[in-house]
């Protein structure tokens, strides 16, 4: 399962083990600006009651195109049109390829991804098409595929909007004051109240008509 330390996946987490699936949690250290995230990521991991938590260092920053990895090029503070610059270039292609890779040594046989296409429309490798695509891919690539061990991608999020996401974790008791949403936070992981990720947080728990525990140096404007 891949883990972020944001709502979306500690949702994924919460909906798997509630399902009775045991989940080994794999995050990356790739250079992100907001790399407060890996610590929630532990967080969420082991208050989640993942079997094991692992944090793959892969450093994007050294492709950079992207304002999470590309220090010169600020976070966006209002909505843009298409894809917005925060996209990290195939950044869920090279996350699942290497979740892809332990899923065989766990001889695990799906791998949870917390993509959501309705919140994220503008990114090209959270739409359901790109998921088929990959668990594909991943059954052409692997040892296990071939020798007839059908690996899933499972990304039941992918259809809900963040309101939805928000109300079935709070029902499976999902604490998400342990996670962290902002690109752009600061170094005590106060988050901006201004980006993108900020903004369809704030606007997704006011939806849900559930309070919102994070901690905004300034108060979001409502999501557009
Ligand atoms: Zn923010």
């Amino acid at each position: 399962m891949l883990v972020s330390g944001g709502l979306d996946s500690a949702t994924l987490l919460a909906l798997a083990r509630a399902g009775g699936v045991e989940c080994h949690a794999i995050s990356f250290d790739y250079g992100q600006r907001h790399r407060c995230e890996l610590t929630a990521a532990q967080r969420v991991a082991a208050k989640g009651g993942a079997a094991s938590h692992k944090v793959v260092s892969i450093d994007l920053s050294s492709i950079g195109g992207s304002a999470l990895t590309d220090a010169s090029i600020p976070v966006p503070v209002s909505a843009s049109q298409g894809i917005p610059v925060t996209y990290v270039p195939a950044r869920n292609t090279v996350f699942l390829a290497i979740a892809l890779g332990w899923a065989e040594v766990l001889e695990a046989t799906q791998i949870h991804i917390g993509v959501n296409a309705v919140d994220y429309s503008g990114y090209p490798d959270c739409r359901p098409a790109y998921i088929a695509a990959f668990e594909t891919l991943a059954n052409l690539a692997t040892k296990a595929g071939v020798e007839g061990t059908a690996i899933k991608i499972e990304a039941p999020l992918i259809e809900w909007t963040k309101a939805e996401i928000i109300r079935r974790g709070t029902q499976l008791g999902v604490d998400y004051g342990l996670t962290v949403s902002c690109y752009n936070p600061r170094p005590d992981a106060a988050a901006c109240g201004r980006c993108d990720a900020c903004r369809i947080r704030a606007e997704g728990f006011r939806q849900a008509g559930v309070p919102d525990p994070t901690h905004y140096i300034r108060v979001p404007s409502a999501a557009q």
